[in-house]
């Protein structure tokens, strides 16, 4: 049973605020329960109550108990307040940012660089965690840390990720209401890790009798990281997709299903990876899987030299793969996350071959067939290379070369074959190895659903990992769509963070005017709005045969007329946005190329004469979440982000923020202007004001005179829990800049602290 000594249905008034204070003060000295039961104010109070001597004892073993866990440095570190302690009103003052009394930039980053050298990764601001990536193991995630926070208060254990899944958790259980956790970050900050971490404490608060279910859960996040993760220049384990993973839960709060939603999946990973980055892991896992088991011919790939789509650095794959055997391990993994989550052996081997498939695909190559007249016909210069393709996607090889090299035109009722250029061509195969990738991954995350999914009611908490903001030297259309995710899910922030703030203060009669926040709503509506928002004229221009990247960014010119949209002289192809994180200026080459994102008809006409079932199945209908025909890749992502957005605010939201302290991936160091630039994009430092100009505390009056009723009365008296009594408390302690609203005292953030030094005079 989680440790809940001091609750305060359990113990008379004030002595949770004695106790706590006693035995902070007193740590070091271990209390004995005698000398606690001789403490005057116990004395008074209490009288000779045995049963509280029992309690005492107990808490205190409990605490010794909880004391010796404490081993290694980090663990000390977690424990070393292991008193649980009640109310809000405990917190290790640099636990949580709010408590700073000089709030600037400087201030925050010091306070956060001096917890991250005392291996502190985690800290509040207020309801908000902020996780620094640690970049070494640290032993805090075991069982005993998994019992240590459950269920219990917030102030009891310092900032921990698994307190922000607690925190979920019980409120889902207590209010039955769905939650959900957005993790956000830059690429290589922890969101991935927070997320696992999360589900891991997630399915141990949850405890499911079923067993099977929990290990399938367990196996849902590795798998779909196979296929959705890549090796890049920051993180050798980057997701290239946002996801939203669901745990589903029954009234009583046991684990039962699970569902995922994949969003903007990087395909074009599949045919090309910038220098020192690689495919999608899958890929390396299948092909050094099939060397191990001598099955490379059988799914007609090269035992010398692997395909060109997984071996950009020549040599450098087959070396690893023949010196280290990681990747052969992981394959095997998966096929185990394969068979524990219910795909059949037949469904895995199509999927195999539709990989293998990829891969063959990908070593078609077109050559010029010159003639006099025909400059813009192409052949096949490696025809088993297309054999190879055919036969693993079970399609004709003659009918793919023919969809490869020539397109169908039907103009005014004719149908004419045009033939392609090379380069066409080559354009048409990626395109057609791209589409099969991001079906098959929709594919696998949708099956992952039917098998997990439980139609029972129940409720859910959501877990939100999605790629951050992001600010190259060079911006395309791939980081418009992230900037405009993030974009929405900053509004979605600011609506909980500050405007539901807001409409507390009104309805308790307060003058709302006290707290001012950056409203991103103009700018959303700068995107969302139909039909002049960027996206409807981008896809507008997108239907255009006639339209350029040029004319796009013209159209853009001429229709978005505000402040947040600017064009720079000097350069044709780049416009700029002013986002709620910063300045970004985007260069608009390949833009219209890329939201169009087109598949010819001739290859979607092939791909549904295949003989392998799942294949056809891909191909047979445009697979959408929300049945909506989508034309264009922008259109798509916006309409997800919306359904997940309304998703999420019908639950109740949790905030982990992750940064990245430096780019060396290296323990302890800790950049100061990294951390800083973090900081400012994801809006910590305004959220800290808003939450110190704000009223942090809101407590019921009930409960307020629970609290703090001998700073005004006297021990044994009762005072009832009305407005006037908190009014002659609040006099009494002499505070300012407090409010009385309707139900509740609204305080600052520092107010708690001083009450409970009045406390500690009076007791
Ligand atoms: P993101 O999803 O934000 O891109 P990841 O979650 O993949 O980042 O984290 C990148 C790397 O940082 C991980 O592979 C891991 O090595 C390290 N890391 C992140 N969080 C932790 C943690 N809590 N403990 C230990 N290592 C971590
Ligand atoms: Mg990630």
């Amino acid at each position: 049973p989680p440790p809940t000594l001091l609750h305060p249905e359990k113990w008379c008034r004030g002595f949770n605020h004695f106790i706590s204070q006693c035995l902070i003060k007193d740590f070091e000295k271990r209390p004995s329960v005698t000398h606690l039961l001789e403490h005057p104010f116990i004395k008074q109070v209490h009288g000779k109550d045995m049963s509280l001597q029992k309690q005492l004892a107990e808490l205190i073993q409990e605490q010794q108990q909880l004391g010796s866990v404490a081993k290694t440095r980090h663990e000390r570190i977690h424990t070393r307040r292991p008193y649980h302690v009640d109310g809000a009103d405990k917190y290790s003052l640099d636990d949580d940012l709010v408590n700073l009394e000089v709030l600037d930039e400087d201030t925050i980053i010091h306070q956060l660089q001096k917890r991250y050298a005392d291996l502190q990764i985690y800290t509040y601001v207020g309801d908000i965690l902020i996780a620094l990536n640690p970049f070494q193991n640290l032993s805090i995630y075991s069982p005993q840390f998994s019992k240590l926070y459950h269920g219990v208060k917030r102030s009891s254990n310092p900032p921990h990720i698994f307190a922000s899944a607690d925190a979920a958790y019980q409120s889902m259980v207590t209010f039955s209401k769905d939650q959900c956790i957005v993790i956000s970050g830059e690429s290589g900050a922890g969101k991935t890790e927070s997320a696992h971490l999360i589900v891991q404490h997630l399915t141990f608060l949850g405890k499911a009798n079923n067993r099977a279910l929990r290990e399938k859960i367990l196996q849902v996040n590795p798998l779909v990281e196979a296929f959705g993760n890549a090796c890049t220049a920051i993180n050798d384990n980057s997701s290239r997709f946002g996801k939203y993973l669901e745990m589903m839960f029954t009234p009583t709060g046991a684990v039962m299903g699970a569902k995922i939603s994949e969003y903007l999946l990087e395909k074009s990973r599949v045919i090309k990876q910038a220098v020192g980055e690689k495919n999608f892991h899958i890929f390396y896992y299948i092909y050094a899987g099939l060397y191990n088991q001598k099955k490379l011919s059988e799914y007609r790939l090269p035992d010398k030299k692997p395909p060109r789509y997984i071996d950009n650095e020549t040599g450098k794959v087959m070396h690893d793969i023949i010196t280290k055997d990681s990747y052969g391990r992981q394959f095997e993994a998966i096929q185990h996350c394969f068979r524990i989550i219910g795909f059949t052996d037949e469904e895995v081997y199509s999927v195999y071959r539709i990989l293998t498939g990829i891969l063959n695909t990908g070593n078609i190559e077109f050559a010029a067939i010159s003639s006099q007249h025909q400059t813009d016909k192409s052949e096949v210069p490696n025809p088993e290379a297309l054999d190879n393709a055919a036969a693993l996607l079970s399609i004709g090889s003659e009918e793919l070369q023919e969809a490869l090299t020539s397109h169908c035109v039907v103009t005014r009722g004719e149908t004419i074959i045009r033939t392609n250029t090379v380069d066409k061509a080559a354009d048409v195969r990626d395109a057609m190895s791209k589409a099969l990738y991001g079906r098959l991954f929709s594919w696998i995350v949708n099956r992952i659903n039917t098998l997990l999914h439980n139609t029972e009611n129940g409720m859910n908490i959501g877990i939100l990992d999605i790629f951050g903001f992001e600010n190259f030297a060079r911006n395309s259309f791939e980081q418009l769509c992230i900037n405009i995710a993030n974009e929405q899910i900053q509004f979605y922030f600011n609506q909980h963070i500050f405007a539901l703030e807001q409409m507390e203060y009104q309805s308790e009669g307060i003058d709302a005017t006290a707290v001012e926040y950056e409203d991103n709503r103009p700018l959303l509506d700068m995107f969302l709005q139909k039909p002049m928002g960027l996206l409807s004229l981008l896809d507008e221009e997108s239907r255009f045969p006639q339209a350029t990247d040029l004319t796009l960014v013209d159209k853009f010119e001429g229709n978005l007329r505000c402040k947040y949209f600017w064009r720079p002289k000097g350069v044709e192809l780049s416009f700029g946005i002013q986002h709620y994180a910063g300045k970004v200026l985007y260069d608009a080459s390949a833009f219209l190329e890329k939201n169009r994102d087109t598949l010819p008809a001739d290859i979607v006409v092939v791909l549904r004469t295949s003989e392998n079932k799942l294949l056809q199945q891909l191909f047979s209908s445009p697979l959408t979440k929300t049945g909506i025909f989508c034309t264009t890749l922008l259109t798509l992502q916006h309409y997800s982000l919306m359904d997940l957005l309304s998703k999420m605010v019908v639950g109740q939201p949790h905030f982990v923020r992750c940064i990245k302290p430096n780019d060396d991936r290296e323990a302890l160091m800790f950049s100061h202007e990294r951390v800083l630039l973090q900081l400012r994009y994801t809006g910590i430092l305004e959220t800290v004001k808003i939450r110190q100009k704000g009223y942090s505390h809101r407590i019921l009056f009930d409960e307020f005179v629970k609290r703090y009723y001998y700073l005004a009365f006297k021990a044994h008296e009762t005072p009832l829990g009305s407005r006037e009594n908190c009014l002659a408390i609040l006099e009494k302690s002499k505070l300012d800049n407090w409010i009385l609203g309707k139900t509740k005292v609204f305080l600052k953030y520092y107010h708690i602290e001083q009450l409970n030094l009045f406390l500690r005079e009076v007791i």
